[in-house]
């Protein structure tokens, strides 16, 4: 459980108000935000919160992508707002859409058919391919070859508090590969087959669990450990299209939890997914076809590869950010009171800027808040 991972593998980062030192070296990381061009309001509502809680201190770069090209409205107002570089990218035919191999009409069909049935986003077709991308592509586009690190963003996204340390050093210090704010459960109907590919890969590969893997694990209520078969879904006939050479009968008794990091917050080492093991998973469940007759999220790819890949000991959750994408936030402990003028760092900044903050989401305390760093109130 997340529990586990947080009390005996992972401690907060800081806690308390700290002084900002940002004169130590930066990581060799960039933020990543995937985005189309009619999402721009969006984008800057997340720029600035960014740029406003951590950014305008590091001035880290950012990489835009896009399957298409963005627009010079959307590059010059982007510039507008980010205090580090910015590079804009293209995403090709070779990490988006549907590949060769596949046979296009069956893939339309069986996204036709998610639609029908009504399953979240599974009828829209660019959606599935976005969801392929961050599973098997982001990491590969040749605007982040460069970079070790990243950190995603997305459109609407939210931080409540100041993010007074640099992330990626305290991962990199703290030997972290992947750091998460949310886990929540996903749909079950957009993933029905997901976890018998993703143990059969563990199975297949004869990865022995290295304490991760259990949290996405459903524990069986008392009644039911009798009856030790899992409960199998049936594979779709669409499956058919490109089965693997693997057995993705035996589960060995484990059912998904359906848990998963929340993947539009993520800050991770793109050595991780550009191992030669996390490139067999992706291609074992990407042949499987669930990109497209089921619509597989890139959360909970990424999170059953770092349950089949990594120990507890890898993971950082980072309690200590306020953060909101759409309805679902992590909010560390509420601050008892703004006390805006207590905040040392704050001390010197404008009448102009105090007036921001009052008028936003800015509440902090100078005391430390137990355990989750510096004090944050999420409305
Ligand atoms: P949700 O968070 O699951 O509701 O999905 P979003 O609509 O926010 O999409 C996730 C991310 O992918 C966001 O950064 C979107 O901007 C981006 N995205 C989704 N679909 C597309 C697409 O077709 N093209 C591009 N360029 N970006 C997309
Ligand atoms: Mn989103």
């Amino acid at each position: 459980s997340i529990r586990r991972i947080s009390e005996d593998h992972d401690k907060v980062f800081a806690t308390g108000c700290m002084n900002i030192d940002n004169s130590g070296p930066r990581a060799n990381a960039a933020f990543v935000v995937l985005a189309r061009n009619k999402e721009l309001d969006g984008v800057i509502q997340s720029i600035k919160s960014i740029e406003r809680h951590f950014n305008r201190w590091w001035n880290y770069p950012y990489v835009f992508l896009n399957d298409g090209d963005f627009d010079q409205d959307f590059k010059d107002t982007i510039l507008n707002h980010t205090s580090g570089e910015v590079e804009f990218g293209k995403i090709d035919s070779s990490m988006w859409g549907f590949p060769d191999w596949v046979d296009h009409e069956v893939a339309k069909e069986g996204i036709r058919k998610q639609g029908d049935a009504a399953i979240m986003y599974g009828g829209m077709e660019s959606y599935h391919h976005m969801c392929r991308f961050y599973s098997g592509f982001f990491y590969k586009h040749p605007l982040l070859l460069k970079y070790e690190w990243y950190w995603r963003l997305e459109p609407e996204i939210k931080y409540f508090c100041d993010i007074t340390y640099d992330p990626f050093i305290k991962m990199a210090e703290a030997n972290k590969t992947y750091g998460f704010t949310i886990a929540v459960k996903e749909l079950r109907e957009t993933v029905p087959n997901i976890f018998r590919y993703a143990s059969a890969y563990k199975r297949t590969h004869s990865l022995k669990s290295q304490g991760l893997w259990e949290m996405f694990l459903d524990t069986p209520k008392e009644e039911d450990r009798e009856k030790k078969e899992p409960e199998q879904e049936k594979l779709p006939e669409e499956f058919d299209m490109k089965p693997p050479e693997v057995d993705t009968e035996a589960m060995e008794g484990e059912k998904y939890n359906m848990c998963h990091f929340w993947s539009n917050f993520e800050i991770a080492r793109l050595d991780f997914f550009r191992s030669k093991e996390y490139e067999d998973f992706f291609e074992m469940m990407d042949r499987s076809g669930g990109f497209w007759m089921e619509r597989w999220g890139d959360a909970p790819i990424h999170s059953l590869a770092a349950g089949a890949l990594l120990a507890p000991r890898d993971i950082h959750y980072f309690r200590d950010f306020g953060y909101r994408h759409t309805t679902i936030q992590h909010c560390p402990a509420n601050a008892p009171a703004r006390q805006l003028p207590r905040i040392p760092w704050l001390e010197k900044t404008t009448e102009d800027e105090k007036k921001r903050f009052e008028e936003d989401d800015y509440w902090a305390t100078a005391d430390p808040v137990k355990e989750n760093g510096v004090g944050c109130r999420c409305k």
